[in-house]
C-alpha cells in the first residue's frame, strides 16, 4: 500500500485524505519535513495559493518540496496546489511564488467573478470507467500555456450541460507531466474519487 501525504497546512485536507482511503492508499498529513521526507507521493489541496506558499517556507518544507519533486516525487495539485505545480504564473500577487515542476504557465482565478464557482462534468483522459467525472471549480485557475512534455487530461467543453456556449471552452484544466499530476478543480467534495485513484495509480507505479 502506497503511503500518500496530503499537505496539512491550509486547505481541504480531511476530503482528500477521505478520498485517497476510499481507493486503497495509506494516507497521512504532511506538517514536518520529516513527514515530507517519508511519504510515496503527496497531495497539495485546494485553498489559497498564496497562504500555502508562506506557510511551506515558515514549515521549512518548501526546499525539500522542490528537492523531492526533481527527484521524481509524484505530486498532485488540486486548485491552489495545481498553482503551486506550475513553473510560471499569471495574476499572482506581487511577492508570490510557486513551488514549479510542471512547464505550464496557470492563470490564478482565471474564470474570474461572473463564474467564479460552479459544478460540472468533464471528461478525463486516463479515466474512461464510469463516464465524465464531477468537478467542482472554486476561483479556479486555468493552465494557459503547456510545454510540450506535458499531456493535456481535461479541456472545458464548448457548451454547458444545457447546450449553452462557455465563454472558457477549450480552457486546459487538468494535466499530468511524469509524476506530476493537477486539476483546476477540486474532485475531493464531489464523492468522485477516480482522480485519487489515478493519483495513487501513478504513485504505485503506473
Ligand atoms: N484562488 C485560489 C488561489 O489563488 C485557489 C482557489 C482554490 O484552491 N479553491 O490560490
Amino acid at each position: 500500500t502506497p503511503t500518500v501525504g496530503v499537505l496539512a497546512l491550509q486547505g481541504d485536507v480531511r476530503e482528500h485524505l477521505t478520498a485517497l482511503e476510499s481507493v486503497g492508499a495509506h494516507a497521512v498529513s504532511v506538517r514536518r519535513p520529516a513527514e515530507l521526507a517519508a511519504v510515496d507521493g503527496l497531495v497539495i489541496p485546494g485553498g489559497e495559493s498564496t497562504t500555502i506558499d508562506k506557510l511551506l517556507r515558515i514549515f521549512e518544507l518548501r526546499d525539500l518540496l522542490q528537492a523531492r519533486i526533481k527527484e521524481g516525487l509524484p505530486v498532485y495539485g488540486s486548485c491552489a496546489g495545481m498553482i503551486l505545480l506550475a513553473d510560471r504564473i499569471l495574476d499572482g500577487t506581487a511577492d508570490q511564488q510557486t513551488v514549479g515542476g510542471m512547464d505550464v504557465v496557470v492563470r490564478r482565478n482565471a474564470f474570474g467573478r461572473q463564474v467564479d464557482s460552479f459544478e460540472t462534468d468533464l471528461d478525463l483522459v486516463g479515466i474512461s470507467d464510469g463516464g465524465p467525472v464531477r468537478t467542482a471549480f472554486i476561483r479556479a485557475p486555468w493552465i494557459e500555456e503547456a510545454g510540450r512534455d506535458v499531456e493535456v487530461l481535461a479541456r472545458i467543453p464548448a457548451v454547458d450541460t444545457q447546450g449553452r456556449p462557455v465563454a472558457a471552452a477549450g480552457r486546459i484544466v487538468a494535466a499530468r507531466q511524469g509524476p506530476l499530476l493537477a486539476t483546476a478543480f477540486h474532485p475531493e467534495i464531489t464523492g468522485d474519487t477516480r482522480v485519487h485513484g489515478l493519483f495513487v495509480s501513478i504513485v504505485a507505479g503506473g
